[in-house]
């Protein structure tokens, strides 16, 4: 008998019908002879609806009651599966955050888990019963209900498998696994069987949005065995046992299957970064610090950077982006710093998307990034920065030519599906 975590997206849980879709999905897993603890998430769009709510009440709103408004989401689907479950003749009951315990920081709206006690989680499924938890939700040390920022129900899935020591945490989505790149933008992106932690967690951070990438960053950490699948599957779909969807592996695991790979292995879009210029600041020591000193912190991330030498002697241009949602922030506290930091001219634009090729063969293979970039040339689309990192080239272009160069660079490094 196998522990098993299985965790339900927004798109999965998204009215009763298919809630009960899910709730079959999760019968027929204890079927097959598991212990098994269920974490799903909100309705799809209710948690957008209630954040609306919060800034219509006040757009200020303080974070402790925000969390408390937007954590009602995932309370009602956690207990309508249980229900659900209940009507199929199955032993279910809901956990909340606070009951499980799932204790987290005091970081309202983006607090991390700290940990959780696993105790009563753990006899419940013993006795088997289906243990259903709501994701993106815990408890602050003080007793209040916190949420672990947008996409969080990963992470308590992950959590969740890493305190229960589960045999594998099974991530079910409206798509049948983790893609060379977002399906629903490029129809000849390829399922992978296998994504390495380390890639996964690049893809992540870098605009896939189909794993959260602190729940990525958990695992690897945990070392908890997680798959991505579909839950839009009938009966006669294979049995998650036999690994339909992807795995996320080590290295170790990924060269011990004699599988082809590409050198690269996925290709994602960020379309939430700003691109920030400064002019003609001075060409010395302490001028660079003197712009990002602030910025660190405020809590704001800066990503790609570039210095270009400027027309006038002793004067350089500086451009480097951040998140879209800081650039009001940013750009605000740089204005404030004018006369310190000495620059002309202060532009911004946030009609820009950061490409990202990412995979584990570029450590021993050169000229990816000249692949990326002779590619977007041959289409015209120009580069803006440049960053990279051991397993990634990211590059920012126009936000109009997304889709474009996505398509092209899918096919340029060969990932296309055969038609
Ligand atoms: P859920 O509600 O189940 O958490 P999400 O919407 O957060 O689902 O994530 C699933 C979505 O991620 C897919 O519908 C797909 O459009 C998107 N996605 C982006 N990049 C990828 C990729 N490389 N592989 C698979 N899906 C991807
Ligand atoms: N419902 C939350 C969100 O939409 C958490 C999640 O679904 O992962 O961000
Ligand atoms: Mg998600």
């Amino acid at each position: 008998m196998a522990r098993i975590v299985m965790k339900f997206g927004g798109t999965s849980m998204a009215g009763t019908e298919r809630i009960r879709r899910v709730a079959g999905i999760v019968k027929r897993q204890q079927e097959a002879g598991h212990a098994v603890a269920v974490v799903v998430s909100a309705m799809a769009g209710e948690t957008d609806r209630l954040v609306n709510f919060c800034r219509e009440a006040n757009a200020l709103y303080d974070p402790a009651e925000y969390d408390v408004v937007v954590a009602s989401g995932e309370q009602v689907t956690s207990g309508l599966l249980a229900l659900t479950l209940q009507a199929m003749g199955c032993k279910a009951r809901s956990w909340l955050g606070w009951q499980v315990p799932i204790r987290t920081d005091d970081a309202h709206a983006k607090a991390r888990i700290e940990d959780i006690d696993a105790d009563a989680l753990l006899a419940s499924m013993a006795s088997g019963e289906i243990a259903v938890i709501p994701g993106f939700q815990g408890v602050s040390p003080e007793g209040r209900v916190t949420t672990l920022g947008r996409g969080g129900s990963d992470t308590s899935a992950v959590a969740v498998a890493a305190a229960v020591k589960a045999d594998r945490c099974d991530i079910y989505t409206d798509v049948d696994g983790v893609y060379t790149t977002d399906p629903r933008i490029v129809a000849k992106a390829r399922k992978l069987p296998l994504v390495t932690y380390e890639e996964m967690l690049e893809l992540a951070s870098v605009g896939s949005k189909v794993l959260q990438t602190r729940s990525v960053s958990l695992a690897m950490k945990e070392g908890v065995r997680v798959q991505v699948l579909s839950s839009f599957i009938d009966e006669s779909a294979p049995p998650a046992d036999d690994l339909p969807g992807t795995m996320i592996v080590s290295d170790d695991e990924l060269e011990g299957s004699d599988m082809e790979r590409q050198l690269i292995t996925g290709i994602a879009a960020d379309k939430n970064e700003a691109k920030v210029t400064l002019t003609r600041v001075p060409d010395r020591p302490g001028a660079v610090a003197s712009i990002f000193a602030p910025l660190a912190e405020a809590n704001i991330n800066v990503d790609m950077i570039i210095q270009n030498v400027a027309k006038e002697k002793g004067e350089t241009d500086v451009t480097f982006t951040v998140p879209q949602a800081d650039l009001a922030r940013a750009l605000a506290m740089l204005e404030e710093r004018k006369e310190a930091i000495g620059f002309f001219r202060l532009i911004s634009d946030d009609h820009v998307t950061k490409i990202s090729v990412v995979g584990v063969g570029m450590r021993s293979h050169a000229g990816v990034a000249s692949t990326m970039f002779k590619t977007l040339a041959d289409r015209g689309i120009n580069i803006q920065a440049i960053s990279t990192s051991e397993i990634k080239v990211s590059v920012l272009i126009n936000a109009d030519e997304t889709e474009l160069a996505v398509r092209v660079l899918h096919t340029a490094y060969g990932l296309d599906a055969a038609a």
